[in-house]
């Protein structure tokens, strides 16, 4: 019996082609190290932290072709890692609307399943795909199990998500919904993730964590090339996110760097990162002890693994760390609703900031980018 042709397994999925990979590697963090993507691992045999590294490119340069596509994904794939646009739900270019003179808000809620995850995981299930994995796991708090539940349908993989027990139903059906099998782990959301790579590691299961994957953060990053092209006058503006495992923080510095190389920009916008007050690590102080800490489920991780690099990465666009009162993330939410914008709580984070007028530190006369991130 002949062996079977390796480019025949995965059906009508496109085969790993080794050059579609060759100038994009992984590098840990800790030790310096370099893996291939082909290599599978969600972090180095040093258990350092990985981070991707592609070709140099200037994002915006789409050449002859000139294509104007409102497909995010199809817009920016020069710039992307291999297997972008492969798995697409039809992520879009988002709305960035004016609501008050020099300050806009970024309409991350309007995505496929709801959230800015969407960009993450279109990309990074993209990738796997083309590097033929057909099962994955994840752990999640919500947003980033339904996205990548989603986007694992649409590749035909199998999805199991972790989540940690009393996570909100609705939530959950939706991705259940998916065809995802869904776990509720006991414990808190390190408990959850730590339950997900045992897992992974055990079974040999690919690894989606929008944490952990820097695939997930190359996907985030169309965020920064939109508000970019959407802006007037992008090089002085304030970009202000909420912050929990920080993709949003990483994907904009990822994004706004690959401009300042190119040219584009002279300075990167000031990233404001936006914790709420009662679990706000990134700022050195420990949350508090209630479980959950605070009602922005989205940002309520006590210990974020690549905090050091959120941190760095806010402090070097000039921007930094701020933190909101719990009825402040409420009753901005409620503001947003009485404009039309329906979010959920996590998705006022980064309005309740602006509303308390202290983004600080904003340059005070540039443009204000409020990003809300999911329904
Ligand atoms: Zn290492």
């Amino acid at each position: 019996v002949a062996e079977s042709d390796s480019t025949s397994q995965s059906g009508t999925r496109s085969a790993y082609r080794p050059d579609r990979f060759s100038l994009w590697r992984e590098l840990c963090s800790r030790c310096g190290r370099i893996w291939s993507l082909a290599d599978r691992r969600w972090r180095c045999s040093c258990e350092g932290l990985l981070d991707l590294l592609g070709p140099q490119v200037d994002p915006i340069d789409r050449g002859a072709t000139g294509t104007r596509s409102e497909s995010s994904l199809e817009r920016y794939r020069a710039a992307l890692p291999p297997g972008a646009g492969d798995v697409d739900l039809g992520l879009d270019v988002t709305p960035l609307l004016p609501v008050a003179p020099e300050m806009w808000v970024k309409c991350e809620f309007e995505h496929p399943t709801g959230s800015f995850k969407d960009r993450g995981a279109s990309v990074m299930i993209g990738a796997a795909a083309a590097l033929g994995v057909d099962a994955v796991i994840v752990d999640s708090s919500g947003n980033a199990g339904r996205a990548v539940a989603a986007h694992a349908a649409a590749a035909s993989m199998a999805a199991t998500v972790y989540v940690p027990a009393g996570t909100d139903a609705a939530k959950l059906a939706a991705i259940a919904g998916y065809g995802a099998s869904v776990v509720e782990v006991p414990g808190d959301r390190a408990a959850t993730a730590e339950s997900a790579q045992r897992r992974a590691d055990g079974d040999a299961i690919w690894y989606a964590s929008h944490v952990h994957q820097p695939l997930f953060h190359h996907g985030v990053k169309t965020l920064a090339y939109e508000i970019f092209e959407q802006l007037p006058d992008p090089a002085g503006a304030t970009v202000v996110v909420p912050a929990g495992n920080g993709t949003l923080v990483l994907g904009l510095w990822l994004g706004f760097a690959e401009l300042v190389a190119a040219r584009r920009l002279v300075r990167p916008p000031v990233v404001v990162a936006v914790q709420a007050e009662r679990c706000a690590p990134l700022t050195g102080r420990p949350p508090v002890a209630d479980d959950p800490p605070t009602a922005a489920a989205g940002v309520a991780i006590p210990a974020p693994p690549r905090a050091a690099q959120i941190r760095a990465a806010a402090l070097g666009t000039g921007g930094g760390i701020v933190t909101v009162k719990e009825e402040d993330i409420l009753s901005a939410r409620e503001e947003l609703g009485r404009m039309g914008l329906a979010v959920e709580v996590t998705g006022a984070v980064a309005w309740a900031a602006i509303r308390a007028s202290r983004p600080t530190p904003a340059r005070s006369e540039g443009a204000v980018v409020a990003v809300l991130t999911g329904r």
